[in-house]
């Protein structure tokens, strides 16, 4: 099991929102989280990347065979644990190039491997866009300066190729998910999926599930998991929203 989390438990400015949430992702295994706003679903996805407004309250969370909630959120990252598509920082004067460096050479200090200089990290990048059949030019760009919201998600999809993540954590915002980005993230999961490599993909858009097709699908309620299924629970949602599965689980309890 990479990911094993146990009656999770957190809370933000005293207010419980996760409430008791169990979940648990073997290795290669892509998991979809959905449910109604206000759930609990960015909250889940922050917690487990450390985001330090949170505070955890009870239950407990495994990466890899280690406490995970003992790590803060730099450690996680080093050892595998990715969040994409959250509050990227603008920073002027750094190149995104340099940037990228930085975080990859961290990455692979943890793992034990040798740092990369200017000219292995070429190629190494070069790999990567060629995988995600994306273009360089953001490479030259100062991180995040100006990017538009497509780029930016190309950006953290790049990102996420590059350090090569054991767990990529894919938060959707609630805004609007054109098209184009779209593609770009349902191209880069289905790219970089493999065996030793796992995804929670949050999100709200049936059309993202179409293209990356998960193995596990769980709709997120009121601080819990009330449902878990395969790819059918999509379509099952699509038609009758969360009303039906979220009656059945107060009956239930
Ligand atoms: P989702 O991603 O499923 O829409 P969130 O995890 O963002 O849900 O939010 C869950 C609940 O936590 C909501 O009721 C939201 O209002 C509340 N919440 C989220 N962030 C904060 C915050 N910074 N301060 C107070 N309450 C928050
Ligand atoms: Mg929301
Ligand atoms: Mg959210």
């Amino acid at each position: 099991m990479l990911l094993k989390v146990e009656n999770l438990q957190a809370e933000i400015d005293d207010k419980q929102i996760l409430k008791g949430l169990n979940l648990e992702v073997k290795s290669g295994e892509v998991h979809a989280i959905m449910g109604p706003n206000g759930a609990g679903k960015s909250t889940l996805a922050n917690v487990l990347s450390g985001r330090d407004d949170y505070e955890v309250t009870g239950g407990s969370a495994e990466f890899d065979g280690e406490d995970l909630l003992e790590l803060d959120a730099e450690d996680r990252a080093r050892k595998g644990v990715f969040l994409a598509f959250q509050y990227p920082v603008e920073i002027p004067g750094v190149s995104n190039k340099l940037f990228m460096q930085t975080a990859l050479n961290a990455v692979r200090e943890e793992r034990g491997l040798p740092a990369l200089d200017m000219f292995d990290f070429d190629e190494f990048a070069k790999a990567k866009i060629e995988l995600l059949d994306m273009r360089a030019d953001l490479l030259e760009r100062s991180v995040n300066v100006g990017f538009s919201g497509g780029e930016k998600k190309r950006n953290d999809i790049f990102q996420m190729a590059l350090l090569e993540p054991k767990l990529c954590i894919l938060d959707e915002t609630d805004s609007g998910l054109d098209i184009d980005a779209l593609r770009v993230v349902a191209n880069g999961v289905n790219a970089l999926r493999s065996p030793e490599r796992s995804f929670i993909v949050v999100t709200h858009y049936q059309r993202l599930l179409d293209y990356i097709k998960p193995d596990h699908v769980h709709v997120l309620y009121n601080g819990k998991i009330v449902k878990s299924g395969g790819f059918e629970l999509v379509h099952e949602l699509e038609e009758n929203g969360y009303d039906e599965i979220i009656k059945q689980y107060q009956n239930q309890n």
